[in-house]
């Protein structure tokens, strides 16, 4: 007893359910010593918590993965590769599909962790030559996303700027045979506009610092961040944490070797990102008439391989029936606009491409796990469209959580007195973001009209005198989740928007680069269709994505930010005080203490212990949900031990079933 208390004093407790009392206080002093010593993992029952260190530990090489595979959860210290295992082997016991929620706000270590839990996959899943092609293509999948879809933020200097979720497939032997990525809104702005501090995405930078002469000849480039207009608004070009030379020679190798077949088309891709920047230093002057026309044109040639004059004309007039002359604020616009489509569309296809290659064609039966790696909830000094979004699924996946693991016990809660997080705001209704709208303003009021009331909004109109002070009039303000966020709408409408002119499009579709060929021509090809609003788009992928991961059985983990200078070693209370609150990780707590440990799908549960019962063996005939009611009063549980749920069967303690267990392992 005395060595456990000291072992305890000194590492702390390794899952929260055993902590003496369920105060914030105790919790975060047992966070905080963990931390002090390096444990940055913790559980509450099979959920991970996991605090970001900013610190290289050496608690990820291949010895501590060997130590955690086949291993019983609860054995050894918490480890993101125990509950990457535990639902390794849950899915092959129970074959069924599953996925891990790993959420937190920007910069809390969600994407280190997913890509923690996919090099656990990668060594500890049975290895043939011919998976490990699969593999390597999952593996090689991430620098190439990470350089395309990530950029640094005043939170994080490797912010992901698109939402991931991938699927890897499972054979019945536990082999990886296949993957899937979702991709989830990438913010396409960065491309044309950086707020102060922050860059555009990666690959930008990499190509013109670690690009090899010849290619950067090749594509007209400059060896200098600085004189690219789309790379220099947040001055901050070189990041001393960010090494992009290197960089580049780890995307160029992944690109290259890769066996997603990019080989054919790198040079494609390459002239991509550099026309995106020639792009950019297309300045305007307006003429006498006041009609917007080229300040320079010697950026044209190098240009996406379209008609230089063609493209002259689609940047600076519209064709509605006739041609109509832009202002030199259009001329930006249209430009700007053409430089996010071609990003954008590029993205995608490299998504489509690398699943592609990940697609596993055998008919036979697999399951997955999924790993959904998100970017997390951020506020920054000024707020827009892209933060409105991120946050808004943010919220939607703070709802999915509650919904799965603590909705269940709401009875439960109710008899404790435990406070129930409210089911927040529906986030800006996208009706208000119709593109009829004629400016930004009249969508604010739009919006105060429909959420006017709603106790979580606000804008300078409706607010008191008090508040009022802290809003300008093209502000609203949203209570979220995680805590309150001010909106400036303007340039909203555009971004939801998100046009791009008819005839710059057709123009694109003649381009000489495969790429740009393929995803323009493809493209919404129904054309006399509005395209949908990207509010409308990303809501409902958001629905569907939903969808996907409530038919699976869930894992969490919580990514907590220790700090916000991304310094190691520090532990600043406030700030994971304020996460541990928001994140619902005491409301986590307490039922799991008071609660179901275990939850089972009723036809998995029946599966499994239907031998234990001559009702329900070989074969139960009516509903599951009864067939496992029959069995476990069968096996004489009590009636506190356990409670039937809409679709799955919760018991109390863990011991309930371990002498199911038993019994089973004597059947
Ligand atoms: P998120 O995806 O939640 O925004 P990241 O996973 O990109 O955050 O983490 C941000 C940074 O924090 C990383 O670039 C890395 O420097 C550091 N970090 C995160 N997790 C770990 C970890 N487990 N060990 C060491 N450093 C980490
Ligand atoms: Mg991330």
């Amino acid at each position: 007893m005395e060595g456990a208390l000291t072992a305890r004093d000194r590492v702390g407790i390794q899952d929260f359910v055993l902590l003496d009392e369920t105060t914030d206080a105790a919790f975060l002093s047992n966070l905080k010593k963990r931390f002090s010593r390096d444990l940055i993992y913790t559980y509450i029952g099979t959920l991970l918590v996991s605090v970001n260190p900013y610190k290289e530990l050496d608690i990820y090489n291949k010895k501590q993965m060997e130590t955690y595979m086949g291993i019983n959860f609860f054995e050894l210290p918490p480890h993101i590769y125990a509950l990457a295992d535990n639902a390794y082997q849950t899915m092959l016991t129970e074959f069924d599909n599953h996925f891990i929620l790993i959420s937190g706000e920007s910069g809390a270590g969600k994407t280190e962790a997913s890509k923690k839990i996919l090099q656990y996959y990668a060594v500890s899943c049975p290895s043939t030559t011919l998976l490990n092609t699969v593999r390597d293509k999952m593996l090689m999948s991430n620098p190439v996303l990470e350089a395309f879809g990530n950029a640094k933020t005043l939170k994080n200097d490797n912010s992901s700027r698109f939402g991931k979720y991938m699927d890897i497939q499972f054979d019945s032997q536990g082999d990886a045979v296949g993957g899937h990525i979702l991709n989830y809104l990438l913010e396409k702005s960065r491309v044309v506009h950086q707020n102060h501090g922050e860059r555009n995405f990666h690959i930008f930078y990499q190509l013109v610092e670690g690009g090899e002469d010849d290619l950067l000849h090749q594509l007209g480039l400059e060896r200098d961040a600085q004189h690219y207009n789309y790379l220099t608004q947040g001055e901050c070009a070189i990041v001393s944490s960010i090494n992009d030379r290197n960089d580049w020679k780890t995307v160029k190798n992944a690109l290259l070797s890769s066996p997603h077949g990019f080989f054919h088309s790198v040079q494609h891709l390459f002239g991509i990102v550099s026309s995106v920047l020639h792009l950019g230093n297309i300045r305007f002057e307006s003429n006498s008439k006041g009609q917007a026309v080229l300040a320079n044109n010697d950026e044209l040639r190098w240009l996406l391989g379209v008609d230089a004059r063609s493209l002259q004309e689609g940047l600076t007039y519209r064709k509605i029936e006739v041609l109509s002359p832009f202002t030199v604020d259009h001329a930006i616009y249209a430009r700007d606009a053409l430089a996010k489509a071609i990003y954008g569309q590029t993205f995608t296809w490299l998504v489509n491409r690398i699943n592609e290659s990940m697609e596993n064609k055998d008919p036979s039966r697999k399951t997955v796990i999924g790993l959904l790696d998100i970017y997390g909830f951020e506020v920054f000094y000024v707020n827009s469209f892209e933060q409105f979004c991120i946050n808004y699924c943010n919220e939607k996946l703070q709802q999915l959580f509650i919904q799965l693991t603590l909705a269940s016990e709401q009875e439960e809660y109710e008899a404790e007195g435990i406070e129930v997080i409210p089911n927040h705001i529906h986030t800006g209704d996208e009706e208000c973001l119709r593109p009829g709208d004629a400016t930004d303003l009249t969508f604010l009021e739009r919006l105060e009209d429909k959420m006017g009331n709603h106790p979580h909004f606000v804008t300078h109109k409706l607010a008191d005198k008090m508040t009022r002070k802290t809003l300008e009039r093209g502000d609203f303000r949203l209570l979220h989740y995680a805590g309150e966020v001010t909106y400036c709408v303007v340039g909203f409408l555009d971004k939801n928007n998100d046009l791009l002119y008819r005839n710059i499009k057709d123009l694109i579709c003649q381009s000489k680069n495969a790429i740009v060929k393929e995803c323009f021509s493809t493209m919404d090809a129904d054309s006399r269709r509005r395209p949908e609003t990207v509010a409308t788009q990303f809501k409902s992928s958001l629905l569907k994505l939903t969808e996907i991961l409530m038919a699976k059985e869930a894992w969490y983990i919580r990514c907590l930010k220790s700090n916000e200078s991304k310094q190691p070693g520090q532990f600043d209370e406030a700030l994971i005080r304020h996460q541990v609150k928001y994140l619902g990780l005491m409301e986590h707590l307490r039922v799991r203490r008071a609660g179901f440990a275990y939850r089972r799908k009723f036809d998995v549960f029946l599966k499994r212990y239907k031998p234990l019962c001559p009702a329900t063996w070989p074969h139960w005939r009516g509903e599951p949900a009864d067939g496992v009611e029959v069995l476990v009063q069968h096996l004489g549980y009590l009636p506190n031990e356990y409670k039937m749920g809409r679709t799955k069967i919760f018991i109390r303690h863990p011991r309930t079933l371990y002498a199911t267990e038993d019994a089973f392992e004597k059947c």
